[in-house]
């Protein structure tokens, strides 16, 4: 079966408190435990223990959690990585709060996913009974839940054969150098039936380009911006349109640096989706399709 989906984003951070008052004042998600240097966090309509782990000491990505539907998935992941030649490991049950047992797996690039099928359930504020729409009190943007991550690889095309001969991913979009000699730039994966559940992007190895959180509709995005004016979040990109997955965005930083986007819109996928390409002649279009303009920082600033 296929991999579900982006589980969780471990983030390294320069100070928890700070981070803290981010991800759960800001952004509005619950925190579920904390302690040992680390807090978990989760948005409301998600229905496992975490999204998101903060752990004390530095920028940048931890580790990225992919759920899988069953341990025999992980064993076939576990079987076609080795074949692949990437480094892989077990990863116990009780090694992150909540997880289950799992494989760890070290990318091409050099940034850690971590596979596993269980997480401790918690639930939502609304339950599953007769369900009210949303909880009745929320805070900051209130994301629902975490979407996707994106990545940075000096090779994207590795890691792209990683995702999709490993882990059954496809692709929906592509960027290639021209459309003659066809050279990966950067290519957004899917699992489910969103565009992509992780962006490979053309930078260093072991970095992050960012996490986004999906929200409701063009309106909370702008609702996020004037969250971002009231808590002094450092804004990169407010509300805009990509081109590439024609999801509407808007990109900002959390204390540590560590870039987040809240997105929503985009189309769905499916097995038979056919996938497009995007020429690097036409990359400001494709990352931002109004403005048709991106500085250089977006690409090299990463943690
Ligand atoms: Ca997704
Ligand atoms: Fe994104």
């Amino acid at each position: 079966m296929p991999v579900m989906r982006l589980g969780y984003a471990r983030l390294r951070v320069e100070d928890l408190e700070a981070a803290k008052r981010h991800y759960a004042e800001t952004l509005g998600m619950r925190v579920t435990a904390e302690g040992g240097g680390r807090i978990q966090l989760k948005g409301w309509d998600e229905f496992d223990h975490h999204s998101v782990q903060l752990e004390e000491g530095g920028a940048g990505l931890a580790g990225l959690g992919y759920k899988c539907q069953s341990a025999d998935d992980l064993a076939l992941y576990e079987d076609r990585a080795r074949a692949f030649g990437v480094t892989v490991e077990r990863m116990s049950k009780g090694d992150h709060v909540a997880v289950g047992d799992g494989l760890r797996v070290t990318l091409p690039s050099e940034q850690t996913i971590e596979l596993y099928c269980e997480m401790e359930y918690v639930g939502t504020d609304v339950g599953l009974l007769n369900p009210e729409i949303r909880p009745r009190h929320t805070r900051g943007v209130d994301v629902p839940r975490l979407d996707h991550a994106a990545i940075t690889a000096p090779e994207p095309a590795d890691v792209e054969r990683f995702f999709c001969e490993v882990l059954g991913f496809r692709a929906s979009e592509r960027l290639v150098s021209d459309p003659g000699e066809a050279k990966l730039l950067a290519s957004w994966l899917y699992c489910g039936q969103t565009m992509h559940d992780i962006a490979v992007l053309p930078g260093p190895p072991g970095k992050l380009s960012h996490i986004a959180f999906w929200v409701e509709d063009w309106h909370a995005i702008l609702n996020a911006g004037d969250i971002f004016a009231m808590d002094g979040t450092p804004v990169e990109v407010g509300p805009s349109r990509h081109g590439i997955g024609r999801a509407l965005t808007s990109y900002f930083f959390d204390p540590s640096g560590n870039r987040n986007e809240v997105q929503t819109g985009s189309y769905r996928t499916y097995a038979d989706t056919p996938t497009v390409t995007w020429t690097a002649d036409q990359l400001a279009k494709g990352v931002f399709y109004i403005q048709r303009e991106f500085s250089e920082g977006f690409l090299t600033g990463v943690t």
